[in-house]
């Protein structure tokens, strides 16, 4: 069955939406946030956890996969869903960000980007082409098109050649399609200049893709430049098409973003922290190593309804991460990933009830 967006409800007093998308791996509801399992994992989590989280669709990186195991072994062991048993939807990225941020030696011509393994040092040349192969291979229910990540900052010039070069690639990413039941996302690139975003919206969107992503945001640049690049940009985007803001972000960015009209998110922000032990909560974003929780029997959120604030104080939790124990990872990321799950239920309810723009402003004052 061919992907399928439904705008479900619009938000009377922002641009905040509900919907759904149908993929061949089950029904996710936006807006929704996708937690990163980079290398066919979301470290520590079993995949029953992450479902238990709520999450409905993961992110997964194309250049990992592609480097190690290989796409074609992943494709000859029945697709990613059966080799990491997650059932469930999959997002796949293009390979393009990681390269620009991994990849050694990386030069760019007007056919792809040849770069150098992070992991042996091998030599790779990714195409647009090529980066729709792997995902094919990978069997990914919505797939990304191979763009050019602009840094920030960069200059008008060098943002616009970029620009074209990410224009042609979706083109070819298009036309190498081989099945219609893998989405193909559009990537809006157009740097911190909202002239060149604004084109890239009119040409992107004309190609016709199932979806559509703001890249390039969340590289280094200043907060309110992306909050005005979301705000000015995300109304250009077809309603009727799923919008995804990648690599964001904070519950603020995220919050901020969906009255905009964007209907997907990832981001390593909660998985990561997890790990390094900062552990987010309605009131305040707890450093776990402190000393003050020493003796503290409570549960790390006491709103929070996950396994591991029903199941363990803030003191055990201290001490797992104080001693190092791979428990206080997976204890960690379990609340993490439910917090923000809990986010973008709270946020669906108050689209839902008619009252988003109340709960926007709470959530600011708070
Ligand atoms: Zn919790």
């Amino acid at each position: 069955m061919p992907f399928q967006f439904n705008l479900n409800k619009q938000d009377a007093g922002t641009s905040a939406r509900l919907g759904e998308m149908i993929t061949p791996h089950g029904v996710v509801r936006t807006p929704a946030f996708m937690p990163v399992g980079t290398q066919g994992t979301v470290k520590s989590m079993l995949p029953e956890e992450i479902k238990n989280c709520g999450a409905e669709i993961i992110l997964s990186n194309t250049y990992h996969l592609y480097l190690r195991p290989g796409h074609e072994t992943v494709k000859k062991l029945g697709g990613l869903h059966r080799f990491m048993n997650w059932p469930y939807p999959i997002l796949t990225d293009s390979g393009g960000f990681q390269i620009y941020s991994l990849g050694a030696l990386r030069k760019i011509t007007s056919d792809g980007v040849m770069f150098r393994s992070h992991i042996d040092g091998s030599r790779h040349f990714l195409t647009p082409q090529k980066a729709i192969e792997i995902q094919e291979a990978l069997a990914a229910d919505i797939m990304m098109c191979l763009d050019e990540c602009t840094p920030y900052p960069a200059t008008f010039t060098q943002t616009e050649e970029s620009l074209k070069l990410t224009v042609k690639w979706a083109k070819l990413c298009k036309s190498a399609l081989t099945n219609n039941h893998q989405a193909l996302f559009g990537i809006i690139q157009g740097g911190s200049y909202p002239e060149l975003r604004r084109q890239a919206a009119e040409q992107i969107t004309s190609l016709c893709f199932d979806g559509y992503a703001l890249g390039g945001v969340s590289v280094g640049e200043p907060k309110e430049i992306m909050y005005k690049i979301t705000d000015s940009i995300t109304p250009l985007l077809p309603a009727d098409k799923p919008r995804y803001l990648m690599g964001v972000g904070t519950p603020e960015d995220i919050v901020f973003a969906v009255s905009c009209g964007i209907d997907m998110f990832d981001c390593v922000i909660p998985t990561r922290c997890a790990r390094h032990g900062l552990l987010f909560t309605n009131k305040e974003n707890v450093v776990i190593k402190n000393a003050r929780w020493r003796e503290d029997n409570n549960p790390l959120d006491e709103t929070c309804d996950c396994y591991t604030c029903r199941n363990y104080s803030r003191a055990y939790l201290r001490h797992l991460y104080v001693a190092g124990e791979i428990l206080a990872m997976i204890l960690n990321t379990i609340h993490n990933i439910r917090h923000y799950m809990r986010l973008m239920e709270n946020i669906k309810m108050a689209i839902s009830e008619n009252h988003f723009e109340e709960f926007k402003k709470k959530f600011f004052n708070k």
